[in-house]
């Protein structure tokens, strides 16, 4: 594990550190450097991997009393994989000069909340899924509704294959309508998969078929399907082992 210091943090600093305040003489830059100290970030919010931050901003200003500075340490992500940014917040009380940590927040948008079971059966999912959303975040609707379609495509045919793993290869060939209709599936599965593949397949096609439904009845079906894919192997697993 990297043992980060606020030294460290300080001298890997870019040279023009862009200090953006104010009141910043109202801190002593060691300030700074101690809340970096005794706060470190050593893990990158983002990537989960453990680093030594670079500090490339520091941006002060007082709270709604004006009895405290809240400083905000812009850092970025050393690893070239990554190389996301993120804001620190601390708290300096001005009587006191006591430092608090308020938070840390990360500027790209975390996964999406999936739980372990949706991760053992479809890894491809969860990664496609994430990056769909991420898409919407950044505002690009053309790419993140195709993205939604294929991390569906995945989900399903990866359920099938988990359900019945001798048959992969022609689960793989077979269009994704024709996978749900083809296999036995819970009735809520089935339903919810066939209407989420009928929007999901809008989203790829120059007409719209379905005028009147739009990205976010897409995204409620995908989630219900979800839903129904881990109360159903949740409730097998329980039975299972509760006998
Ligand atoms: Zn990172």
């Amino acid at each position: 594990m990297v043992v980060t210091t606020g030294h460290d943090i300080i001298n890997n600093a870019p040279e023009e550190l862009l200090v953006n305040s104010e009141l910043y003489d109202e801190l002593e830059f060691n300030d700074v450097e101690y809340i970096t100290k005794e706060y470190g970030q050593d893990k990158c919010p983002v990537c989960n991997f453990s680093i030594k931050p670079i500090l490339l901003m520091v941006n002060t200003r007082f709270d709604d009393s004006f009895s405290k500075v809240i400083i905000s340490l812009v850092y970025k992500c050393p690893r070239s994989e990554c190389s996301e940014l993120f804001v620190l917040y601390y708290e300096v009380d001005r009587e006191t000069y006591q430092h608090k940590k308020l938070g840390c927040a990360s500027i790209k948008p975390k996964h999406a909340m999936i739980s372990d079971k949706i991760q053992e059966i479809s890894g491809n999912f969860v990664l496609i899924y994430s990056e769909a959303i991420e898409a919407e975040s950044l505002g690009l609707k053309n790419i993140c509704g195709p993205g939604y379609r294929k991390a569906l495509e995945f989900l399903i045919k990866d359920y099938l294959i988990y359900l019945h793993p001798d048959e992969e290869a022609s689960i793989k060939r077979k269009f994704l309508g024709n996978c749900i209709n083809d296999y036995e599936l819970p009735p809520n599965i089935k339903e919810m998969a066939k209407r989420a593949t009928w929007l999901a397949n809008d989203e790829t096609h120059y007409e719209r078929k379905w005028g009147d439904k739009d990205l976010e009845d897409l995204k409620t079906l995908i989630n219900i399907v979800v839903y129904w894919i881990m109360m159903e192997e949740l409730t097998k697993e329980y039975q299972k082992s509760m006998k």
